[in-house]
């Protein structure tokens, strides 16, 4: 008995020294995905560049040399190689409007339209996929490209669209064309007088052509019905699956309805929430989010709410941007406060009621007396309640009083600023407000100088979604009429580096999420964009035209244009003519 015993004994142990040799090398667990090959540009100080990069679950576990990050291999391990291309962090864009942005993808596109007949042409061929009563919307229809450029009349599409209301707009939003259709729902008859601040077009009998212009334009989005729960999902899904194809993993939803919150909690549920959202309804519902005990950066890693967007003032194009000295050519005009500042102790009385509830507060202001008020409200706030890591942002940022950098940087203010909005605006910037103060406008090299905070954005749907445009934007500063090929206020240029750091790391920090996103760092979700060129290497106008291969959100692919098929990178590239406004 004993004999036989013996051996199954010393088998036993020897068994046992087995599994705990296996176990031993089993503690550190293999990883989902290695990326390795790479050239990564990290945005982390401490290991600038790396080879290859390792994921478990949604999280970064392993950086390094190809060698290194081999030994997180198993047998379960996908591997990819980058074939030597540039692999970032995950653009965070800290300025959108996602819901708009996703109508714009799906409203039919007029932009490039250079007849009137293919204007027409485009709306008739929309109405045969829309549903009846729909309204076909958008269009950023610009007259100028037609010979002659005369402004469209209802006439040229009613015939095609019969049942179906058109309320498509010119690019510069100050103006839109009604169909007869869309006429008859807003009541808008030879009757009807112009309002304040708009026009109704009218022909030579005194009846309307449908060209409605400015604040005429409200008589039918009156009548426009808001969008349903499963419009707003279908909306969203394509604003998801466009942002994973330009290499956006995170936005900041400037703006959001309660309704845009729900149906990112509905995909969220389902694990289809393809881009993380920081959420921020407008401060008018601050009483909503005080009550409830929300506070900044409330959420988990995909959805987050807790921040309040007000506005200051208006535009600079519109000559709404509030200014201490007149617009150039434009009487006294020197902006104007917006609804949310009379008084502006009704702004102040809202700041402190977001602040005492931990809710940041991002405010729209660009004009340099618009900032400046700002700064004096925050100030305030700071006096009232004491120094606390609040991160108070300005979005736009636009014309800064030389006296406000200073200040910007001692209140730890954010600068949320968009890059394209400079090539864009700096077409006619100078003739609005003249050489002086335009070189204080988008001054993103002066912010750094003054050891602001700078945050990287877009705007979209005002502006492209695609970082890659910003980015060219904030290292050539060319306008996009061409004219300042070698940048308009030059000095204002940021390096590559710069920029994309601004895009990333920054936007993380301008939504308190800098530990847990915005660089390639042990630890932090596993958001990144693998390039199909090196940016940091090519010449800087070519930027623009560079293409993302794959983006990863919390080490998912969420886009992959090796394997997009043809007609969708093709739709891709279309987006990307269109909406970078030639
Ligand atoms: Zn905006």
């Amino acid at each position: 008995m004993r004999d036989i015993w013996r051996p199954h004994f010393a088998h036993l142990i020897v068994f046992q020294l087995l599994l705990a040799a296996v176990s031993l090398a089993q503690s550190k667990p293999a990883a989902d995905l290695i990326i390795t090959n790479a050239k990564i540009w990290t945005v982390d100080k401490s290991l600038p560049t790396a080879q290859a990069v390792a994921v478990l679950g949604e999280r970064i576990v392993a950086v390094g040399s190809n060698k290194d990050v081999d030994a997180w291999r198993g047998t379960r391990t996908h591997v990819i190689d980058a074939g030597r291309k540039l692999l970032l962090p995950g653009f965070n864009d800290a300025h959108v409007h996602f819901v708009s942005g996703g109508m714009q993808l799906t409203n039919v596109q007029l932009n490039d339209a250079t007849t009137p007949q293919e204007f027409a042409r485009r709306i008739g061929e929309r109405v045969k996929t829309t549903p009846k009563g729909e309204w076909i919307l958008g269009g950023s229809w610009d007259e100028t490209k037609w010979n002659p450029p005369d402004m469209p009349t209802k006439e040229l599409i009613d015939a095609l669209t019969p049942d179906t209301p058109v309320f498509v707009s010119r690019y510069d939003g100050h103006m839109g064309l009604a169909n007869s259709v869309a006429l008859r729902l807003a009541g808008i008859t030879s009757k009807t007088p112009d309002p304040p601040g708009g026009t109704v077009v009218r022909d030579a009998q005194g009846n309307p052509t449908g060209a409605l212009k400015d604040a005429a334009t409200d008589y039918i989005d009156k009548v426009i019905p808001p969008l349903s729960h499963d419009q707003r999902l279908k909306v969203v899904n394509q604003a998801l699956a466009y942002a994973a194809s330009v290499g956006v993993t995170s936005v900041q939803h400037m703006v959001a309805d309660y309704e845009d919150i729900a149906v990112y909690a509905e995909l969220l549920r389902r694990g289809e929430l393809t881009t993380r959202i920081y959420a921020a309804p407008l401060i008018t519902h601050v009483e909503d989010q005080a009550k409830l005990g929300i506070d900044r950066g409330f959420g988990g890693p995909y959805l987050r709410i807790g921040a309040l967007k007000a506005f200051a003032d208006g535009s600079l194009g519109s000559g709404t941007a509030y200014f201490y000295e007149p617009f150039l050519n434009q009487g006294n005009n020197r902006g104007l406060l917006s609804d949310e500042m009379h008084p502006i102790s009704l702004m102040r009385d809202r700041y402190m009621k977001a602040d005492a509830a931990g809710l940041q507060i991002c405010t729209h202001a660009i004009g340099d007396e618009g900032i400046s008020t700002i700064l004096d409200l925050y100030s305030d706030v700071i006096k009232a309640h004491g120094e606390a890591d609040r991160r108070f942002r300005i979005e736009h940022a636009q014309h800064m009083a030389a006296k406000d950098f200073e200040r910007f940087a001692q209140l730890h203010v954010i600068a949320s600023v968009q890059p394209y909005h400079a090539i864009d605006d700096g077409r006619f910037a100078e003739s609005h407000i003249g050489h002086d103060r335009a070189s204080r406008t988008y001054a993103f090299r002066t912010f750094l100088d003054h050891g602001v905070r700078l945050a990287f954005g877009t705007d979209w749907e005002v502006a492209p979604l695609d970082p890659m445009l910003s980015v060219y934007a904030a290292v050539t500063r060319a306008t996009l009429d061409g004219k300042n090929p070698d940048g308009w206020f030059p000095e204002q240029k940021l390096t590559v580096a710069e920029t994309v750091e601004a895009y990333t790391m920054g936007s993380a920090y301008a939504e308190f999420q800098e530990n847990e996103k915005g660089s390639i760092t042990t630890g932090k979700l596993a958001d990144m964009v693998l390039l199909g060129d090196d940016i940091f290497a090519m010449a800087p106008a070519r930027i623009r035209d560079v293409h993302v291969l794959k983006t990863f959100v919390g080490g998912r692919m969420v886009f992959d244009a090796s394997a997009a098929a043809e007609g969708k990178s093709q739709k891709w590239m279309d987006h990307k003519r269109i909406l970078s406004k030639p």
